[in-house]
């Protein structure tokens, strides 16, 4: 499943809002630089991975889906896992890594 990833949003990711110009970016543009402006402890995660979860965020590769939860598309767009900010069910999620799907979900929910 790669809906996320190819999806063109017409609704704002982070506040619901419709876009006026519906984006595969999925953020207005407020939201968008407050999202890009998060920031949290990243302290626990290494270079790569912050970079990575800032990929995820720019390529609407993360979705809110309820509270706390979001679902993220792996790297390949092949798979989708489901993530919060301490817990996540891709491979290294599952065995306890803090993976970098977390970090985007609390960079996400402290924008
Ligand atoms: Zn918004
Ligand atoms: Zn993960």
């Amino acid at each position: 499943m790669n809906a996320a990833a190819t999806t063109t949003h017409t609704n704002c990711l982070r506040c619901g809002r419709a876009l006026r110009n519906p984006t595969p970016a999925g953020y207005g543009p407020k939201c968008r630089a407050k999202v890009r402006r998060s920031s949290v402890d990243t302290s626990d995660y290494k270079p790569h991975q912050i970079t990575s979860a800032r990929e995820l965020i720019e390529d609407a590769a993360i979705i809110p889906l309820r509270n706390t939860v979001f679902i993220a598309v792996s790297t390949d767009g092949t798979e989708t896992y489901k993530t919060a900010p301490t817990a996540c069910s891709c491979p290294a999620g599952l065995k306890g890594s803090r993976c970098y799907h977390q970090l985007a979900a609390r960079l996400l929910l402290a924008a």
